[in-house]
């Protein structure tokens, strides 16, 4: 499944997928093997953050699921996060729990403009720094 797949597959259900790396196809597969992220991460996290648990099949063929529902996380080596950002060496994932998050009420966006880059990376830690709750975050050179 692409990432384009999932959202509009969650279109009308009030939820969203947090991690936008901007490649509507890429494959959710191949975002965890990656280890994708993008302009959202500021706020909720990479790939690594937003999967839960997988399925994922080993070379010799064993099928394993790396977490179950309980939230206990101390409980033997940390699988999940071991095969994200694996690029498919350790085992070829088949199935994905996400976290979801619910479309906020009210989303503002906002465009500025600074004579240097030096000012504009001050401005969005003092943002951040703040307070405010910012979800996305980009950087736009000429
Ligand atoms: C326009 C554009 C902008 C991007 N911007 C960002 C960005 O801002 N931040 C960022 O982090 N990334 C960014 N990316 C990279 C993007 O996150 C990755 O290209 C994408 O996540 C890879 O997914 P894919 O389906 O294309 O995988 P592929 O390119 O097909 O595969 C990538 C790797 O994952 C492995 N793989 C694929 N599927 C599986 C699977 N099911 N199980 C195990 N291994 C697998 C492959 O073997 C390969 O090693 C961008 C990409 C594009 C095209």
């Amino acid at each position: 499944m692409t990432l384009d797949q999932l959202r509009s597959e969650l279109r009308a259900t009030g939820l969203f997928f947090a991690v936008d790396p901007g490649a509507g196809q890429a494959t959710l597969g191949g975002m965890a093997a990656t280890r994708a992220s993008g302009t959202t991460t500021l706020r909720y996290g990479s790939m690594r953050e937003n999967v839960i648990s997988m399925t994922a099949v080993l070379a010799s063929g064993e099928i394993i699921r790396t977490a179950r529902r309980a939230r206990k996380s101390s409980a033997g080596y940390d699988l999940t996060r071991l095969l994200i950002g694996s690029e498919g060496t350790l085992a070829v994932i088949t199935e994905l729990t996400l976290r979801l998050h619910g479309i906020p009420e009210t989303i503002v966006a906002a465009v500025a403009g600074f004579s240097t880059l030096e000012g504009a990376c001050r401005t969005a830690i003092q943002a951040i720094q703040s307070g405010l709750c910012v979800a996305r975050v980009e950087l736009l050179d000429e």
